[in-house]
């Protein structure tokens, strides 16, 4: 990660700096224990290098069973939304938010406006459909 992030990282911890990577390791040791025997018991190593030193910050992570099943069960809400056909709103206002820039599906997403998956104001879950 760059210097910056790597910071934070290191002061904060995981959890705190980086939630999209604790939420990722706290899924996989809750979910991999039958292919992987006792992940979910011994913590797992989140290491993170600084790209523009090379320094190394290694951190061990217990599981947190609520944080993965919090994850979970959005997942399993987002699946269900998918299979009723809805449209999840989006997690931007325009095409030019840097995670829709990186996103695979950004022609599908914002190639045509659809009731349902008008964007989210960030930290509110009110839509805005004003051509609803
Ligand atoms: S382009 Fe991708 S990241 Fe952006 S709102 Fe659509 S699905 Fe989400």
């Amino acid at each position: 990660m760059n210097a910056k992030n790597w910071r934070a990282c290191v002061k904060d911890g995981v959890a705190i700096s980086k939630p999209v990577y604790a939420s990722q390791i706290a899924i996989y040791q809750a979910y991999m224990e039958p292919v992987v025997p006792g992940i979910s018991e011994a913590p797992a190593l989140f290491t993170a290098i600084n790209k523009d030193t090379a320094e190394l910050y290694h951190e061990l992570v217990p599981l947190n069973a609520a944080l993965a099943q919090r994850m979970s069960d959005r997942a399993v809400r987002i699946l269900q939304a998918t299979d009723a056909g809805d449209l999840l709103p989006r997690i931007a206002q325009s095409r030019d938010f840097y995670e829709c820039r990186f996103c695979s599906y950004a022609d599908r997403c914002w190639g045509e406006r659809c009731l349902g998956n008008a964007p989210v104001e960030r930290f509110s879950r009110e839509r805005a459909e004003p051509w609803a």
